[in-house]
């Protein structure tokens, strides 16, 4: 039989004791260090949650650009529509190079210089392409980096008012408008031989009211959009509350954010007929005072 004296109990239950305190105090630290961490947590995430804050920072960001925002006292300049086209003649677009040759049409040389002769004769330029890479829109469009925030800035003063603008173009190449206007004139049902002696002068005028010649499309620049009002065919956006939106108070709306009206309406010789849809950011600095 094992006696245990006095002095051995005490020992035999502090044994045990201190034993269980110290990871009891771990445990204790630990659930310490987790609560103060996770109050941490809470804090940080509740400072950062309230949209209306982060909404008034975005605001003051926008201010201070200039860019954009709520309205503020800007003194926007007041155009004719003649003044606008001049504008858009005039502006140096920024990461762009002018197009030098005229970009083949046809592939018969003599068809393709009757209709340059055409557009050129209806205001038609030759414009500028871009120098570097452009940035793809949150809508998925290519556009100018620079252009990039004015239109989503745009796009969202026009959400909160209720109007639904969307893009339905923007940047694009020399090759692909070289398609659009080969489909347009296709669609005529005329030849190139036909197109080089003269004979079609008409038709090939016709394709020209709504279509540029490759080279000659301001959407070569990265700078012009094309709008729409909600999904609306966007030949209609003229008659939308798109339209009347942007285009009040000699387009403040549009001017607000930087962009113009690209081909407004009557204005002779500016190449296809007045394109209610169509804008081009030029910024704010140039369209305030
Ligand atoms: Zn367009």
């Amino acid at each position: 039989m094992h006696i245990i004296e006095p002095h051995q109990i005490q020992q035999r239950k502090l044994r045990p004791d201190s034993a269980n305190k110290l990871p009891l105090r771990i445990a204790f630290l630990v659930t310490l260090v987790i609560g103060a961490g996770g109050l941490l947590m809470w804090r940080l995430e509740h400072r950062s949650l309230p949209l209306p804050a982060i909404a008034q920072q975005e605001e003051a960001e926008e201010a201070q650009t200039g860019d954009a925002g709520p309205p503020k006292p800007l003194r926007l300049k007041q155009f004719s529509n003649e003044q606008f086209r001049d504008l858009y003649n005039s502006f140096a677009y920024p990461n762009t190079a002018e197009i030098a040759a005229p970009p083949v049409i046809t592939g018969n040389s003599k068809a393709d210089k009757r209709i340059r002769d055409l557009a050129f004769g209806r205001g038609y330029k030759l414009r500028s392409a871009p120098v570097s890479p452009l940035v793809t829109t949150e809508d998925g469009f290519a556009l100018q980096q620079k252009a990039v925030k004015p239109w989503h800035d745009l796009k969202r003063a026009a959400a909160r008012e209720g109007i639904p603008l969307g893009l339905a173009s923007a940047y694009r190449s020399i090759e692909e408008q070289r398609l659009i206007f080969l489909q347009g004139l296709k669609a005529t049902g005329v030849t190139p031989e036909e197109v080089a002696a003269g004979l079609v002068d008409d038709k090939v005028i016709r394709v020209l009211a709504t279509t540029s010649i490759p080279g000659a499309s301001r959407h070569h620049t990265g700078f012009a959009v094309d709008l729409k009002c909600s999904d609306e065919d966007h030949t209609l956006f003229v008659h939308s509350k798109c339209f009347a939106w942007l285009s009040n108070n000699n387009y403040e709306k549009a001017k607000r954010y930087g962009w113009i009206p690209s081909y407004p309406p009557g204005t002779p010789n500016q190449g296809p007929e007045p394109e209610a849809w169509e804008y081009v950011w030029v910024g704010i600095d140039t369209l305030s005072e």
